[in-house]
């Protein structure tokens, strides 16, 4: 278990991820009206056939974001498993303390600041 976070700083950091998490999960039930992601899709693609080719960017933005909130629901969502786990706030790469001022920026960061940028290095070269 990471010690290096004192019991305010947990208890400060799991509030803002447990509201990020309801945040969240809301705008994506909104977002998809109650449906699964697969049958969203779906019915994107059927509007699709039949609408104007201008609103097909409209959509594809929306899908990016629902992407992208859905990414980081299931962020916010594991960070909040570590917690109840003990291992919160540790690197899942090299298991170094992660600093509190970067948890605060960002609660649901699962890596220290080298492992990650190293990632978004690899990340980049792949793409
Ligand atoms: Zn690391």
């Amino acid at each position: 278990m990471s010690t290096h976070l004192t019991a305010g700083q947990r208890a400060w950091l799991r509030t803002e991820l447990e509201q990020r998490h309801q945040q969240l999960k809301r705008r994506l039930d909104d977002h998809r009206g109650g449906r699964s992601r697969i049958e969203y899709a779906r019915e994107t693609r059927t509007q699709d056939d039949d609408d104007a080719p201008q609103r097909e960017g409209e959509r594809e933005v929306d899908l990016a974001l629902s992407d992208f909130e859905t990414q980081e629901f299931t962020e916010v969502g594991e960070a909040l498993a570590r917690m109840d786990r003990q291992d919160y706030g540790l690197c899942v790469d090299c298991g170094s303390d992660i600093a509190f001022d970067r948890l605060r920026a960002e609660p649901w960061a699962s890596r220290c600041v080298g492992c990650a940028t190293a990632r978004e290095k690899e990340a980049a070269r792949r793409r």
